[in-house]
């Protein structure tokens, strides 16, 4: 082992291996390559930062600085294969608890993989999956990067928290592979996270993703550890990889023109750093307002419990919503207002108290999407139209609405009314309709009640 062993932030990394249930069967703790990354070590040792190593012309990668390496025992492919001449370094960003099914099954997971252990590897924030992807996008891939700045944000190698004996704390931890790969097998590629400015220089924004379908030609060679103190905390030279925990810590305008609204946003950072995380990827994926809502969304449900979150995505429109304490976020994302809360109530509604008649085939074609019975509809028309008579300004209308609604249904209905907005929500059996082109401002309503 190398002398790095001495440098507390080095145990604390190899506390964390632990932590992972690495065993030292998987790891080459005797390695002389083990290195502590961190900015005191790096400095002392006086190493240059970026390095050239392997072969063609995709042999520039930068140094891990500010993390700790440690070798993995390597399968006797590698040495017959010469992949530390013969194949280029890069590195892979993955969550905390994908790490030891990567290094016990010895290959990077790919989208929709089960591991050992059962479970399916879910797409990582704002990829494309089968169901939602371009034309011809195989979603049957995984992405490296010459650059830990880039394989080591949030998108990829999003933050784990666990308790570290030697700290008598909680810590925040990242981890990322480091591998070899085959030179002809990978496809170079733009950064997709929203960024402009050079994310780690000298590698140029237009060459630090690289895609790669084939699941053989790529092998781990080491795992990389980032102890952070808070979600927020960073590094002095990984600032940039930092992105949505810049954000959320200084609140300002940034990357993709994210502007948080702190007066009324009531969810922690975590979390709002999550929903900024999603929209960012979503966005650099290409996708269209509806599909950003749909993943935050998505993604939220999957993550936190109970679920029942609600995302509207657009430029223009006025909510009236019910949330739970603590779970509503708000911000903008360019020219979109991106609007997430959380609400449950988990009741089914109350039928409607009075017999309306069937709605009529000109206002059918408003609907662009129902799951209420018929005369749910007609109330939901003729509620709107009174609204929109009575009423000049949106805030009232949507007050209207969704308060005719709670008395008449029971509470906890939401209004939107927008010009171009999209909304993805959970709702309760029978408590959904979303209409287009309603009334002379054609807006866009969604009433829901979950
Ligand atoms: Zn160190």
């Amino acid at each position: 082992m190398a002398n790095d062993i001495r440098c507390s932030y080095y145990k604390q990394c190899l506390e964390v291996t632990r932590m992972l249930n690495l065993s030292d069967k998987l790891l080459d703790l005797k390695s002389r390559v083990n290195k502590c990354y961190c900015d005191d070590c790096h400095t002392r040792r006086g190493e240059s930062y970026s390095f050239r190593d392997g072969p063609g012309s995709h042999n520039l990668y930068t140094k891990p600085v500010g993390w700790g390496r440690i070798m993995l025992s390597l399968p006797p492919r590698a040495e017959h294969l010469n992949i530390f001449k013969k194949w280029n370094a890069a590195f892979h960003g993955t969550a905390p608890d994908i790490i030891l099914p990567i290094v016990e099954g010895g290959e990077l997971l790919f989208p929709g993989d089960k591991t050992m252990h059962g479970e399916t590897l879910r797409e990582v924030a704002g990829h494309f999956n089968d169901d939602s992807k371009p034309d011809g996008f195989n979603t049957k891939q995984v992405f490296l990067s010459p650059s830990i700045k880039y394989s080591g944000c949030e998108v990829y190698a999003k933050k784990g928290r666990m308790y570290l004996q030697s700290m008598g704390r909680h810590v925040y931890v990242r981890t990322v592979l480091q591998v070899r790969v085959k030179p002809d097998q990978f496809i170079v590629g733009p950064q997709t996270i929203g960024r402009s400015d050079p994310i780690d220089p000298p590698i140029d924004n237009k060459t630090i993703e690289w895609a790669l379908s084939a699941r053989n030609s790529v092998i781990p060679t080491a795992v990389l550890i980032q102890v952070l103190d808070s979600p927020g905390a960073s590094s002095s030279v990984d600032q940039m990889s930092e992105k949505t925990a810049k954000l959320t810590m200084s609140g300002a305008t940034g990357f993709a023109g994210i502007t948080i609204d702190h007066s009324t946003t009531t969810a922690n950072d975590e979390k709002v750093d999550y929903a900024i995380g999603c929209a960012v990827s979503a966005k650099g994926r290409g996708k269209t307002e509806g599909g950003i809502a749909d993943y935050i969304q998505d993604e939220f449900d999957k993550k936190y419990e109970p679920p029942n979150w609600h995302c509207i995505v657009g430029k223009g429109y006025t909510c009236y919503t019910e949330c739970d304490p603590g779970c509503k976020i708000r911000f903008t994302m360019g020219d979109d207002g991106i609007y997430l809360f959380r609400y449950r109530i988990g009741t089914e509604p109350k039928p409607s108290p009075r017999a309306y008649p069937h709605i009529s085939p000109y206002d059918r074609k408003m609907i662009r999407d129902s799951e209420m019975d018929t005369e749910m509809e007609y109330h939901v028309f003729d509620c709107c139209k009174r609204a929109c008579d009575w009423y000049s300004s949106n805030d009232e209308r949507v007050k209207y609405i969704k308060e005719e609604f709670d008395k008449e249904h029971d509470s906890g209905w939401n209004c939107i009314l927008g010009v171009n907005s999209v909304a993805s929500v959970s709702y309760n059996h029978k408590c959904y309709i979303s209409l287009i082109n309603f009334g002379k401002d054609n807006m866009h309503i969604f009433l829901w009640r979950c």
